[in-house]
């Protein structure tokens, strides 16, 4: 069934109003749209988990530090839609920019200590982005869960810890990353890369795979990061920003596994930049 799509918030409010006075659970999956498989996970999770299920999509400015980032974003609104139609979702939130950042917006929503790092130390700005919009999105659906993926790892890190410190009573259900079959991590920008380039862009998965493989073995990340770096520039990758391993909870760095950690890249192909993370064993 097509969903209708809410573009107001006083016409949101309406629905959720009834909704929350039935006592039904309200689960939103934020988007910034052009939809795949990894979105999609996310809101089957949705459905399964709240009685009442809305996807927003909005390509949130205050989060890109990159203006011609920021215009490249595919936008495919009706295509997305579509794609919605077999979940039956409630509402599909698709904001205007003055409903979210009215005339004289001021705020700013800021994680201290997990934004400092990975691509918080890369993108200026581009976590308060994420917190100040999550913190809106959720008030503005009375959200009660939220369903975000592990692919944006730090991103649901930070968001759990704003929704607990600031009381939002939304909880936060991270989910697995979706991939192509190549192993690549569904993402939106995927759509911005060439034939080449894409298929080229799987050496990312493949590298942190076998560097994850050897770091569960005892290896340090010292003894694999120059070989790692000489096949990712090999495959075409140009700047690697970051390749590190970090303890899943607080992302502090460590240089072997013996905490539970994860691997996190963010690297250029053909200039798109490109994230992933994955988990490392346990070192035997
Ligand atoms: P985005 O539209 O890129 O802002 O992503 C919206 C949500 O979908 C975020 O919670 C992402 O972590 C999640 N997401 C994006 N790609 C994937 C993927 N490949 N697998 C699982 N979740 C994903």
């Amino acid at each position: 069934m097509t969903a209708p799509i809410v573009r107001n918030l006083a016409d949101l409010r309406e629905m959720t109003r009834v909704w929350q006075r039935a006592g039904e659970t309200i689960g939103v999956v934020p988007t910034m749209g052009a939809l795949h498989d990894g979105h999609l996970s996310l809101v089957a999770r949705a459905k399964e988990m709240s009685a009442r299920v809305i996807v927003t999509i909005f390509v949130n400015p205050k989060q890109f530090n990159n203006p011609e980032d920021l215009e490249n974003y595919p936008r495919t609104e009706h295509e997305d839609a579509r794609k919605l139609e077999r979940f039956d979702v409630d509402a599909i939130y698709v904001p205007d920019g003055p409903q979210m950042y009215p005339d004289g917006f001021a705020t700013n929503i800021s994680v201290a200590g997990l934004t400092d790092v990975l691509c918080g130390a890369h993108r200026a700005g581009h976590f308060d982005g994420v917190a100040t919009v999550v913190t809106k999105l959720f008030t503005q659906t009375s959200a009660d869960l939220a369903f975000f993926g592990e692919k944006d790892f730090q991103q649901l890190q930070v968001v759990r810890r704003l929704a607990r410190d600031l009381d939002l009573g939304v909880e936060v259900v991270g989910c697995p990353t979706i991939r192509e079959i190549d192993g690549l991590a569904m993402s939106s920008r995927n759509l911005l890369l060439s034939d080449q380039a894409r298929s080229r862009a799987a050496a990312l998965n493949e590298v942190m795979e076998e560097m994850a493989e050897a770091l569960g073995q005892g290896a340090t990340i010292g003894d694999l990061l120059p070989e790692a770096k000489t096949r990712l520039t090999a495959a075409g990758f140009s700047d690697i920003d970051y390749l590190e391993m970090r303890t899943n909870d607080t992302l502090t760095q460590v240089e072997k596994a013996t905490k539970p950690a994860r691997l996190f890249a963010a690297a250029y192909m053909a200039g798109v930049r490109l994230i992933d993370n994955i988990d490392v064993p346990l070192a035997r």
